[in-house]
């Protein structure tokens, strides 16, 4: 094996390329393979070394191009080569990114791993919005769940949303109704503030507000699409739109 060869697993952040980390910048400049999933633009992957070798692995909803095995094997065959691997992940690594599973086959392989974390959408996409996740006066706790199909009516959501909870759920447009009708059985108020950040960061984003029990309604009225996030608890009516608001009344 070369000396050379290993794998450095890069948060890219929510979108906008002002919010990579520099280290990512750095990986980015100095890498020779970069692997990257369908939520790292254009625009982030034109700072990479232009030298390197670019191999999309996208994942799309109900069209995993690859699967996460063959990822692995094939981050651990770039590096065993020799060559420095970058993979690139939207947000952070470690958060619904399935850096856990990379570290493990890099570890697993013997090749050195390095984790640069990156700003999550959650974060990048509350601090657009300007909706502080945590409030002195709304909410002391933040909880983040995946809300895709797969298992999310095993999962125990119980005690994460409600009167001082911020809730943030990651890839849950498309089965929005379902997340409301799970929360509104678990007890939470169907008036309790939601807000659905959509390609948060980008130029074109959207922060959408609205009521629990008309989630679905405004995914469906408002033709949400991937990716977004759906933030449940009363911060969710702060943040932007009211700012204007307020500076329109002064
Ligand atoms: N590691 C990523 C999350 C990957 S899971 C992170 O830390 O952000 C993919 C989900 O992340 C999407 O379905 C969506 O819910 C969310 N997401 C990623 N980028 C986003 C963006 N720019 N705007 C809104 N949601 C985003």
């Amino acid at each position: 094996m070369s000396e050379t060869g290993r794998i450095i697993l890069v948060g890219a952040g929510p979108g906008d390329p002002d919010l990579l980390t520099l280290r990512a910048l750095r990986a980015l400049e100095g890498a020779e393979v970069v692997v990257h999933d369908g939520l790292v633009s254009g625009e982030i992957l034109d700072l990479a070394n232009p030298q390197a070798r670019r191999i999309s692995v996208a994942k799309r909803r109900a069209r995993h191009t690859l699967p996460q095995e063959a990822i692995g094997e094939l981050l651990v065959r770039e590096a065993r080569a020799g060559r420095i691997v970058v993979r690139l992940k939207g947000g952070d690594p470690f958060i619904f990114g399935r850096g856990g599973e990379e570290v493990a086959a890099a570890q697993a392989a013997g090749i050195p791993v390095e984790v640069v974390p990156g700003i999550s959408s959650a974060l990048g996409g509350a601090a657009a919005a300007a909706m502080p996740l945590t409030h002195r006066d709304h909410a002391s706790v933040v909880s983040f769940v995946a809300g895709q199909c797969k298992g999310l009516s095993e999962q125990n959501w119980a005690g994460l949303a409600g009167k001082g909870r911020t809730l943030v759920i990651f890839m849950g447009v498309a089965t929005s109704a379902a997340i409301a009708e799970k929360l509104m059985h678990d007890g939470l108020a169907p008036d309790t503030p939601v807000a659905v950040l959509e390609r948060a960061t980008l130029p074109d984003m959207r922060v959408l507000r609205s009521l629990l029990a008309d989630l679905p309604g405004l995914v469906e009225r408002e033709g949400v699409q991937s990716p977004a996030l759906i933030v449940v608890g009363d911060v969710a009516q702060l943040g932007a739109s009211q700012i204007a608001e307020m500076e329109r009344v002064n």
